[in-house]
């Protein structure tokens, strides 16, 4: 690529809803912000022309299968850059809820007498499993504002700044009731912060959708935990909904 060009961007879409790809169609003004900086040759959700001369790859949903894995290596090889959005690509997300079922009932539930002509893996993987992943934007679905900064992060040749703390440092500064006052489960003290606490401002509880903060034994914010006589790994184990492939990596490690 010459230095006056815009790096060309493709979108590639995994087991999800492609919500994260609605967001950033659905960035309204701001979507000047990023045509201005990349030039966007493949994206089905709003174009048909599709090129596979590409340098930045967008990868969304989680990998469940061969099949998965081995496009998602293609890319790999095609992409200077890879970016996992939404944390189904981030940290196998919603998918991965199966990783801790019985997989023949999961099968069962999900194919019924067709079961055996689908190939499935028994865990879902979020992209970093199989390949490379350069950036990751956290979040189900992402936050629009985040997944501009971090391509501008990218095209400028800069790290993104990415939280690593947990979304209770927000929620204390929105002046939220914690959850555990409402006798109510939270896992917002081992949840990456990024999000405003928006689940929480809303009146329910984080469920852990940007995944966990990278140490969260050390790391969680210990004022909540010590109120409620917890540790951080209690409130880990109490959620699997978005936690599943994260436990079991730290469990391996
Ligand atoms: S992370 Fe959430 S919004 Fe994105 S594909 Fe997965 S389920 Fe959909
Ligand atoms: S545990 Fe949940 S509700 Fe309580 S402070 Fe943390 S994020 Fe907020
Ligand atoms: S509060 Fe928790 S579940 Fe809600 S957006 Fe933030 S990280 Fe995700």
């Amino acid at each position: 690529m010459k230095p006056e060009e815009k790096p060309k961007v493709a979108f590639f879409d995994f087991a999800g809803c492609e919500g994260d790809q609605l967001q950033i169609a659905n960035l309204e003004e701001k979507i000047l912000d990023l045509l201005n900086i990349v030039e966007v040759v493949s994206f089905r959700e709003v174009m048909t022309e599709h090129s596979d001369d590409y340098d930045v790859a967008f990868i969304e949903g989680s990998i469940t299968d061969t099949h998965n894995e081995e496009r998602l290596k293609e890319i790999r090889e095609n992409a200077d850059v890879l970016v996992a959005i939404g944390a189904c690509a981030t940290i196998g997300g919603i998918n991965s809820i199966r990783n801790v079922q019985d997989f023949e009932k999961v099968q069962d539930r999900v194919y019924g007498d067709e079961r055996d002509h689908y190939e499935a893996w028994e865990k879902a993987k979020p992209a970093k499993a199989v390949v490379d992943v350069d950036y990751e934007v956290h979040g189900c679905p992402i936050d629009r504002d985040e997944f501009l900064h971090v391509v501008q992060s990218l095209v400028m040749g800069r790290e993104p700044h990415i939280p690593d703390h947990p979304v209770c440092v927000e929620c204390k500064l929105n002046e939220n009731v914690c959850a555990f006052e409402r006798d109510e489960f939270c896992v917002g003290p081992v949840t990456r912060a990024g999000c405003d606490s928006c689940c929480v401002n809303e009146g329910t509880i984080c469920w852990g959708c940007r995944g966990m903060i990278d140490n969260p034994n050390e790391d969680a914010h210990e004022e909540v935990l010590e109120e409620y006589g917890l540790t951080a790994e209690e409130v880990m184990n109490k959620f699997d909904l978005y936690f599943a492939w994260q436990k079991e990596v730290r469990k391996d490690e």
